[in-house]
């Protein structure tokens, strides 16, 4: 239950590490809304360079987040394919835990603003309608005349600003 590395069994060239923790590793809040999906997952490599541990590869996890836009659950993979973690270590003979450096650089890949997918058409201001899956026949231009004309002055100032 924890990514343990012994320091003092490292071959000379470094050593691969691979495998798989339960999702629970994760310790993601029962009421967050972004829940683990799946197990934590990595591939490492380990060197040590006189006292200095060094550890390189790549974690992933499956996450199921809620859309932020239509708000619909999905599953997607979460993955720090730079993970990097250097100690320099007292003594060589004591194992080293990654398991909290794991978790935490698999939180930091989370995405701010998670959505099913990236055309996602979200949901309908008026009615709620989830607009990926139907067509609420609400009309987009019954807004007052005043505000109509705000928008398209925002949208013109800024078209010319990047010029
Ligand atoms: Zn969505
Ligand atoms: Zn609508």
């Amino acid at each position: 239950m924890a990514i343990i590395i012994e320091p003092s069994r490292i071959a000379t060239d470094g050593d691969d590490l691979e495998g798989e923790e339960p999702s629970e590793a994760l310790g993601l809040p029962a009421d967050e809304e972004a829940q683990a999906a799946g197990p934590i997952r990595y591939e490492l490599n380990v060197q040590l360079a006189g006292r200095e541990l060094i550890v390189t590869g790549e974690v992933a996890a499956r996450i199921r987040f809620a859309c932020s836009r239509c708000a619909t659950p999905f599953e997607t993979d979460v993955r720090d394919g730079s993970f990097f973690y250097e100690q320099e270590l007292e003594d060589l003979h004591s194992p080293v835990d990654l398991t909290g450096e794991v978790r935490e650089s698999i939180i930091l890949a989370f995405p701010t603003y998670p959505v099913c997918q990236s055309a996602c058409r979200g949901l309908c201001p008026r009615c709620g309608a989830n607009r990926n899956r139907e067509q609420c026949g609400c009309t987009e231009t019954t807004e007052p005349i005043g505000s109509v004309f705000d928008s398209l002055d925002v949208r013109e100032r800024t078209e010319h600003g990047r010029t």
